[in-house]
């Protein structure tokens, strides 16, 4: 069923402002403990109506029914993370008094105030509560712009903070087009931003940011490379590499997209790879069956087939899918392109669909380079059984994180973020606590 929703008016766009401004100041005087008491409440919520939360983000943007309950107990999961984490993590941290000539001297972690969250539609619940977790938890409150396409998962969003507790206004939800951004971001009650998205996005909203001298984590695209050598357990890496580069319908940030395969076990990764990604079932999202749903939009689909176009037109060779099925949605088959080459748009954008390219090295010093030869550094993947090779690559790729033997995934546990133009600032672990905090220094004589 088709649903539109109107944006908010600027007169109320004002009103929200000052009412997360005015939330606040009392809600920066509550305890950690009752913080906790809220965030668990609002995991309990998710864990109790998985299965309707995940139905809204299946019919809202199109990932597999399975993938939606996956990413709703994920979420659940984090709020209990940082509810359980957050008081070690806000503790004072003492300091070298005798050092600094002081009787004593700690490192205080407070809150920064209203901070805007823009936020993207492919992991729509997950996006936002990597941001909010922690945020709420270190006493911030949240503004969330959402994409446009999730207007009822954004809404559930505010709904969601408020029954579990939290006070009025410590998180709202804007439905506002990307032209309001700024409007927002210029506001002096607004303290800092956070935006997942697109490169372009980024790059205005980061630019606001400077402009207004207010902190900015931005979490961009990716292409990640998916490095495999001769000592890898192979049949593992081509399992492994179809999940990645299909996961959430192959629109992903950390999905493996450029696979760099060494020459001696490259015809035995390429025949494991074809097969496992031609296995995957394509279709219905709400058919617990399906591996790979549509893809967002038209125009999402659009991209990638103009992408895949002007590599085959370049020479690149389709080696399975690369064909859009007949009949209604967005959908694409898992695709593997070979013979990618740096005069191809697929060598250096980022493909936001089930879409593989499969490169050919001779040994690890050209595998390296090529997972380098992009403008991006969003994840890695390293497959080895070679102590030595593990080494070098987990020194030289660069990208914000590197998983050997294993797929690129986000752990509340682990710091998540890029390099280069995938982005700045990390997000989860206790750096992701700490991004949005006034990290103040106390010198006691
Ligand atoms: P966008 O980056 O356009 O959208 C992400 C969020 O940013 C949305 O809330 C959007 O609002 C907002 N936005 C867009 N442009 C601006 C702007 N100039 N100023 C402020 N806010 C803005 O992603 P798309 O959905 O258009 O996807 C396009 C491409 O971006 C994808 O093909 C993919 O390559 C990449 N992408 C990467 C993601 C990631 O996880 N790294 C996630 C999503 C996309 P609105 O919806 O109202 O336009």
């Amino acid at each position: 069923m088709e649903r539109t929703f109107d944006p908010l008016p600027e007169e109320e766009i004002d009103r929200r402002i000052g009412h997360a401004a005015d939330a606040f100041r009392s809600y920066r005087r509550t305890s950690v403990a009752e913080r906790a008491g809220w965030m668990n409440a609002a995991a309990d919520i998710l864990d109790a109506e998985r299965d309707r939360v995940a139905a809204m983000l299946t019919r809202e943007m199109g990932k597999t029914i399975v993938a939606a309950r996956a990413e709703v107990a994920k979420c659940a999961a984090a709020c209990r993370y940082y509810a359980d984490n957050a008081a070690g993590f806000l503790a004072d941290r003492p300091a070298d008094a005798e050092a600094v000539g002081a009787a004593r001297a700690y490192v205080r972690y407070q809150p920064m105030g209203p901070v805007l969250a823009v936020m993207p539609w492919n992991f729509p619940l997950w996006q936002v509560i990597r941001f909010a977790a922690p945020g709420l938890m270190a006493g911030n409150v949240g503004l969330l712009k959402h994409a446009s396409n999730v207007p009822q998962t954004a809404l559930f969003l505010e709904e969601l903070f408020r029954r579990a507790g939290f006070p009025e206004g410590v998180f709202q939800t804007l439905l506002i087009g990307s032209g309001q951004v700024e409007r927002v971001l210029r506001d002096p009650r607004v303290r800092a931003a956070t935006l997942t998205g697109s490169e372009p996005a980024g790059r205005s909203v980061g630019a606001i940011a400077a402009d207004e001298v207010k902190p900015s984590v931005l979490e961009l695209g990716g292409s990640d490379p998916f490095v495999v050598t001769a000592a890898a357990d192979i049949a593992r890496a081509a399992e492994a590499a179809a999940t990645s580069r299909c996961l959430n319908n192959g629109q992903s940030c950390i999905s493996a997209k450029r696979f760099i395969v060494v020459e001696d076990v490259a015809d035995e990764f390429e025949r494991a790879f074809v097969e496992r990604m031609r296995a995957l079932k394509v279709g219905d999202p709400m058919d617990e069956s399906t591996d790979v749903g549509p893809l967002v939009s038209e125009q999402g689909r659009a991209d990638v087939e103009d992408l895949v176009a002007d590599a085959v037109k370049q020479g690149a060779k389709v080696l399975c899918g690369g064909e859009r099925p007949e009949g209604r949605g967005w959908y694409y088959p898992p695709t593997v392109v070979t013979g990618v080459t740096a005069d191809m748009r697929m060598f250096h954008e980022e493909v936001f669909g089930p879409v593989a390219s499969l490169f050919r090295v001779r040994d690890l010093n050209e595998a390296i380079e090529l997972a380098n030869a992009t403008g991006f550094g969003l994840g890695s993947n390293a497959w080895t059984d070679d102590p030595a090779e593990r080494e070098r690559l987990v020194a030289e790729l660069e990208a914000g994180q590197v998983f050997v033997n294993g797929m690129t995934t986000s752990y509340p546990q682990l710091p998540f973020g890029g390099v280069k133009r995938s982005g700045y600032g990390r997000e989860l672990s206790h750096e992701g606590i700490h991004a949005f905090c006034n990290v103040k220094t106390v010198w006691v004589g």
